[in-house]
């Protein structure tokens, strides 16, 4: 169903802004270059003297005697990082002619839709969402990111919208179980992770605040991706009008109870100034952008914008709109707290229900096979319930199936050894069909076993 186009590049796009702004995705200014040159084993970490330190290596040497040396921990922890590359996946949905693929490029600098295929009024009538996937390798200062970007065209285009937020949501789902499934297989080692990381919505700004279509598709999502609304092309707005839009759709996310993704609280003993830039980006919510593919002349200065007869709105000029705040929370400072949240919440609530569900099947089929032996009848095969395909009910009955001809063993044993075992088996029954609570144990570890 999905549509999955890749792209690769390595140094055309590299973003200039990465460049310019010497920016750091590298979460430690460690002093990485003394360590990589003198340290080729972890041992070495304990002990990380350098030649510039050679007056004090005396006093050093008395000083290391007192230390363990797990201090030095961050620091392997983060050579081991880098050297494997970080990866991140970034969706955006909302509605099309919205700028979406404008605002992806302009936060990425690259041509990400350079073979998108615009559809007419007619041939949006009956079209259904897509699902396309879009992959670039950015290296900056040694350190590697591998970025996804999930659009969703065709989003809210037709003439009904109803459940079009259903193939996002089977998308993301999609992800946790190939993740699930991988996890749960033999070879761990190099599992890709495809897990959507952020959802970036796009909300109208001509409209009054939130659409049906936007709190349908946030409700239905919420649970599953962290959820980052976007006012789109704030440039057609006042500042007032951003305000005041601002605080209305604040207040219909409040009212709907839809959960957005929630920026980690400060710690109490940070900086004033970290403070304050922490409530700012609270309050910004939802960020109000402006997209621009091109590069216009402001007051000498060449800069992304977009010209107008009465002006030029300059995209990462932050008195015009929160596109620098946006990309600054984005790559700069909670990139991966959006990956931890998506790994600890979303990813578990997921694995959670697929355990539940699982579970309740197995016992379903337990139970029914118990029956139909009893009543004498051949074994019969895994029961297809409800007509489901989905991977993980076929896994649990593959398993199922391995575990079959033990139990059909087990039986036959039982049968040759007289009427004590036959005694057993018979309460063991007895207790199955009529103890509820005891017949939830028994899959439980049948489970473990299929996981
Ligand atoms: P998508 O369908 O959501 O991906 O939207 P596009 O990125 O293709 O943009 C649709 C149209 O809106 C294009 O003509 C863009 O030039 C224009 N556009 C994109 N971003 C902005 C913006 O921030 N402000 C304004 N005024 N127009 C924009």
């Amino acid at each position: 169903m999905a549509a999955i186009s890749e792209m690769s590049s390595d140094t055309e796009s590299i973003p200039f802004w990465l460049e310019i702004a010497e920016c750091s995705v590298a979460p430690v200014a460690m002093e990485d270059s003394d360590h990589e040159a003198h340290s080729s084993s972890d041992e070495q970490d304990c002990c990380p003297a350098t030649p510039d330190h050679n007056r004090d290596h005396a006093g050093e040497q008395d000083q290391d005697k007192e230390y363990v040396g797990f201090a030095t921990l961050p620091n392997q922890v983060h050579r081991k990082s880098v050297k494997k590359g970080f990866d991140f996946t970034l969706m955006v949905a909302g509605e099309s002619g919205l700028g979406k693929s404008t605002l992806v490029n302009s936060l990425f600098l690259t041509d990400l839709y350079k073979d998108r295929k615009l559809l007419n009024a007619e041939e949006r009538i009956t079209q259904t969402v897509e699902i396309t996937k879009h992959t670039v390798d950015i290296e900056e200062k040694g350190v590697k990111l591998k970025l996804t970007i999930v659009d969703t065209p065709g989003f809210g285009d037709a003439v009904n919208n109803t459940e079009c937020w259903k193939s996002v949501a089977d998308y993301i789902d999609q992800q946790f179980e190939q993740y699930f499934r991988d996890e749960s297989g033999l070879n761990r080692k190099n599992i890709q992770d495809n897990r959507v990381h952020c959802c970036l919505y796009f909300i109208s700004p001509f409209g009054h605040g939130l659409r049906p279509l936007d709190v349908e598709f946030m409700k239905a999502l919420h649970e599953k991706v962290n959820i980052v609304p976007v006012l789109a092309k704030a440039d057609t707005l006042t500042p007032n009008e951003v305000k005041k839009k601002k605080i209305k759709i604040r207040e219909e996310i409040e009212q709907y109870g839809i959960k957005i993704y929630q920026f980690p609280d400060c710690d109490s003993d940070e900086d004033e100034e970290f403070k304050q830039q922490d409530l700012e980006l609270k309050e910004s919510i939802p960020f109000a952008v402006i997209g621009s593919n091109t590069v216009v002349e402001a007051k000498g200065k060449r800069v992304r914008g977009r010209l107008y007869p009465w002006g030029i709105v300059e995209v990462e000029n932050s008195a015009h709109c929160d596109f620098v705040k946006l990309r600054n929370m984005l790559v700069r400072s909670h990139m991966q707290d959006l990956k931890d949240v998506t790994r600890e919440t979303h990813y578990e609530n997921y694995r959670a229900q697929c355990i539940q569900s699982m579970t309740r099947m197995v016992v379903k089929e337990r139970n029914r096979n118990k029956l139909t032996r009893e009543s004498g009848t051949d074994f019969p095969l895994p029961a297809v319930t409800g007509g489901t395909d989905s991977e993980t009910e076929k896994l649990i009955r593959e398993k199922d199936d391995e575990v079959r001809p033990a139990d059909h063993e087990l039986e036959s044993h039982q049968h040759q050894h007289g009427h004590s075992d036959q005694c057993d088996h018979s309460t063991e029954h007895h207790k199955l069909s009529h103890s509820q609570p005891e017949a939830e144990t028994q899959p439980r570890v049948i489970k473990d076993e299929a996981l």
